[in-house]
């Protein structure tokens, strides 16, 4: 038995023995560095990249405290959006399989009020959902979190960064004084201490560093004669590849508008991203891609610094990096815990030496692969699947994720699973919508009401 296998935690043996059934053999880095803090009721801020397999560490966590008897709300568990509430809620479902009768209840904006507080009048252990209707059902004496023990923020960054800070600070004062408090982020901007100082109790911070696991992540080497075109190298892998999300890295700011000129004269949804930019349109481009309405980043490293995308397919290397830690990094942002990430490098022959350096560097053997051949491919663009829609109202209208989400699933709208991310910034927001609801969506604000007045939208064309 070693540190990270599961049984040398004090864990309920239920809880272990499904673990086996899930094939979860042993316990990713940050669980193994948190687990054992949270298992006794420690207050944790813990950070680690996307995929790191965060939510079964809280989720295992969350159903080891509880007291199945009591049939009261134990534990509420707060994240960014719908999307990722369901899926913390059926990841917790699944680590609870091996016991009985556990209730785990969500509870998001977007969706119809009144059948939540029929579920609420059955009772439930644990409680996941969006601040905004979290709050809502408090202030409205649907939900009482007079035996909450657990606390969990998740993606505690997004949540800020969605405008969500005053539905916390009301949800806190909800709370009973004494509790778990746990924060779970990839990314601790200062906003997030300063909360942390403020509501938890000596907290222990873990973290995990973003270090690349080369196991997961497939290089792919092309070489190109010295006459050919990178250009035209990149442009084979993206209609070959067709990826929702692709980073390609450059050295300059000139070359990110270049490519990103090229790619958009082909009909790809491409964008970049460098020092340039004011903090309006960095905003702007970082909110379309981050919420799949544009496909492809072209990006300095510096320019990309701080960038935090979940889930990217593919990485492209427009060249080696300069510097190989920097090479390192960027394919780094590709591949999740148990998914194959896809690294892609454009070189020429002159620069075989810095592959052998590059080799040398991430001891690891780079093999060169023939490039997808252009005219057995499949030439027609492909289009990102959702459309950013900009509304003219932002936190300073106190406009908040929950009244745009609202207004369009409300009555003879949209499907909640068309909405994707929402973004609000202090005099706008963006939300994200299914490219095929775009003209329904836009018009549904249009002809809506947030905060009970109209304001201008329109559909960014990336
Ligand atoms: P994060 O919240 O850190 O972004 P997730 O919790 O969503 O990551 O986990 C990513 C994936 O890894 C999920 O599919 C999850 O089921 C899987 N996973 C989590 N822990 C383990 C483990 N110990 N062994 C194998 N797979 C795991
Ligand atoms: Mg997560």
């Amino acid at each position: 038995m070693n540190d990270s296998d599961f049984s040398s935690l004090p864990l309920h043996k239920d809880l272990i023995s499904n673990l086996a059934s899930l094939g979860y053999r042993e316990m990713t880095p940050i669980q193994s560095k948190s687990l054992p803090l949270l298992l006794e009721k420690k207050d944790v801020i813990a950070q680690a990249k996307t995929g790191s397999g965060k939510t079964a560490a809280f989720g295992l966590s969350v159903l080891h405290h509880l007291d199945l008897k009591k049939y009261r709300v134990q534990n509420l568990i707060l994240c960014p959006t719908r999307e990722l509430a369901d899926q913390v809620a059926k990841e917790i479902r699944k680590l609870a399989r091996g016991i009985h009768n556990i209730k785990v209840l969500t509870l998001c904006g977007g969706m119809p009020f009144g059948p939540q507080i029929g579920s609420l009048e059955h009772g439930a252990h644990i409680v996941v959902g969006t601040p905004g209707r979290i709050e809502e059902h408090l202030r409205k004496g649907n939900l009482s979190l007079d035996n909450l023990t657990g606390l969990v923020f998740d993606e505690a960054d997004r949540m800020l960064d969605m405008g969500f800070k005053p539905a916390i600070d009301a949800i806190l004062e909800y709370t009973p004084s004494k509790h778990q408090t746990l924060l779970f982020s990839a990314t601790f901007p200062a906003e997030i201490h300063t909360i942390a100082n403020r509501i938890m109790q000596s907290p222990v911070t873990v973290k995990v560093e973003a270090t690349h696991d080369n196991s997961t992540i497939e290089q792919v080497i092309y070489q190109l004669d010295n006459s050919a075109s990178r250009i035209e190298a990149v442009k084979n892998i993206l209609l070959e590849q067709r990826p929702n999300s692709a980073v390609i890295f450059c050295n300059t700011k000139r070359e990110t508008q270049e490519i990103a000129t090229e790619l958009a004269n082909i009909g790809l949804s491409a964008l970049a991203l460098n020092g340039d930019l004011e903090q309006r349109q960095r905003d702007q481009i970082l909110v379309q891609f981050a919420n799949k309405s544009t496909s492809v980043l072209v990006a300095t490293d510096v320019a990309a610094r701080g960038l935090d995308i979940d889930a990217l397919d593919i990485v492209i290397n427009y060249q080696i990096a300069r510097e190989l830690d920097v090479h390192t990094h960027r394919i780094g942002r590709t591949g999740r815990a148990g998914s194959h990430g896809k690294a892609y490098t454009v070189i020429f022959e002159k620069e075989n030496y810095k592959l052998r350096a590059l080799e040398e560097y991430m001891d690891q053997t780079l093999t060169i692969s023939p490039l997808p051949v252009s005219n057995k491919l499949d030439n027609t663009p492909y289009k990102p699947p959702m459309v950013t829609l900009q509304i003219d109202g932002g936190k300073k209208q106190k406009v908040r994720p929950g009244d745009i989400l609202g207004a369009l699933t409300g009555k003879g709208g949209i499907d909640g699973n068309n909405v994707g991310k929402i973004a609000i910034f202090d005099n706008c927001a963006y939300v994200a919508v299914s490219r095929k609801m775009a003209t329904d969506a836009l018009h549904k604000i249009e002809g809506g009401k947030l905060k009970g007045r109209s304001f201008r939208v329109r559909r960014i064309r990336g």
